[in-house]
């Protein structure tokens, strides 16, 4: 099979639609861009960064399906490439039946579209190792699964991202709490939430996971920290027994395999011991993954495009030092941010920064990541957590 691209702007154009243009999309529209693709990004808001390198690009509500398929028709494009949850999936069912490849399937984006799906997919279709679940529409449901899990048990909303409306319950006192958080954090303004048993475990890992015309390839597997269910910092490789490693790509094997297509996945696993729980994937670029930029010759962005795209994925190298880290940096407040102190950033032996470009900050939001090379995963995150210090954002 020979893979074609056309030119840009003509009418050769190979077009890739993205659906979210957020940090990670950026990146990806880059690494399109970078192989002739003619890119159009949608988001909610205008000037997302994505939007800021696209060729063309619109700000509309992507859970409306009109408005969706409005976008669709105008520029009919050859490749639709899902880049955020929230997406109106039955609009992308009907573009996969007219012949255009939706990243990786229609289906998989339905299934991941919410907790509910994907964890019925792994844990009762596929029997893949998760933690304990329940599903709960009531606080007074959420009680009785919480008694029968036990404490302490982890509460979100099946629609719901990046922490938001998450919190762990201790004991039937939290109840209430932990119930109205949640309704006030769900993308579609709360609803049903997955109760999870807590796991312990030793660490986490994200096993980035490419799916492409040759095969299944499998990247060294990235650690990393959460707080508040978001991520703060992420290295690669991450240490793990040899068996764990052997459970984490089989694990990744099956559920990416389930849902089929081309692009790139972030297996999401708990590591426990020599056993690895399942805890979710994105079948798309995952945050953690923004470490690959430093790491390999070909960051995950790299890899999801040339899969999108139908070109071989598989061959990504290890570059330089022997591990490699980035720290997310995060501001606070309202207004548009600044940052003072990039060279002083940029001085850390290795380091990178980006800086996405998002237009304003209200709340906490991510608008950075450091990244940097070392000897080992200690002196990496030293130096992209001394790199992400250096950063001064002023919210004007
Ligand atoms: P999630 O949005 O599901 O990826 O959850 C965000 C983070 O919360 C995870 O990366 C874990 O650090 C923590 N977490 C989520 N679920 C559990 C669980 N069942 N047991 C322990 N920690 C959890």
């Amino acid at each position: 099979m020979s893979v074609e691209i056309g030119t840009p702007l003509s009418a050769s154009a190979t077009r890739v639609l993205l659906l979210g243009a957020g940090e990670l999309g950026k990146e990806v529209a880059i690494e399109l861009q970078r192989l002739g693709a003619e890119v159009v990004v949608v988001d909610r808001y205008p000037d997302a960064p994505a939007m800021q390198v696209a060729h063309r690009s619109y700000a509309v509500d992507m859970l409306d399906p009109a408005a969706l398929r409005a976008v669709i028709e105008l520029e009919r494009p050859h490749v639709v490439v899902p880049e955020v949850e929230a997406i109106a999936t039955d609009v992308l069912a009907d573009v996969e039946d007219a012949g255009v490849r939706v990243v990786p399937t229609a289906r998989a984006t339905r299934l991941t579209m919410d907790r509910e799906g994907i964890r019925r997919l792994a844990a009762e279709e596929l029997g893949l190792p998760t933690s304990p679940y329940r599903f709960v529409d009531t606080g007074q449901e959420l009680a009785t699964a919480a008694a029968e899990l036990g404490y302490p048990c982890v509460l979100k909303p099946v629609m719901s991202s990046s922490g938001k409306g998450q919190s762990v319950l201790h004991g039937p006192d939290d109840v209430d709490r932990a119930w109205r958080y949640a309704q006030e954090g769900g993308r579609a303004g709360g609803g049903r939430c997955i109760v999870e048993g807590f796991v312990r475990f030793d660490s986490e890992i994200t096993l980035l996971t490419v799916r492409h015309a040759q095969g299944t390839s499998f990247l060294p597997p990235v650690g990393h920290i959460q707080v508040d269910g978001d991520y703060r910092e992420s290295w690669q490789p991450a240490a793990l027994p040899a068996a764990a490693l052997a459970r984490a790509q089989d694990v990744a094997g099956r559920i990416t395999g389930a849902l089929g297509g081309w692009g790139l996945f972030g297996v999401e696993l708990f590591v426990v011991g020599e056993d690895v729980v399942f805890s979710e994937v994105s079948p798309r670029p995952h945050d953690t993954g923004m470490v690959t930029m430093v790491s390999q010759d070909l960051s995950e962005f790299a890899l999801h495009a040339r899969a999108v795209l139908g070109l071989p994925a598989g061959g990504a190298e290890t570059l330089g030092e022997p591990a490699a880290a980035s720290c997310a940096v995060l501001a606070e407040g309202s207004g548009v941010p600044r940052f003072a102190g990039v060279d002083e950033a940029l001085a850390v032996p290795t380091s990178q920064v980006r800086l996405f470009g998002k237009p304003s900050v209200s709340g906490r939001r991510r608008v950075a990541v450091t990244l940097a090379r070392g000897q080992d995963v200690a002196q990496a995150r030293q130096r992209a957590r001394d790199a992400a210090a250096a950063l001064r954002i002023t919210l004007d």
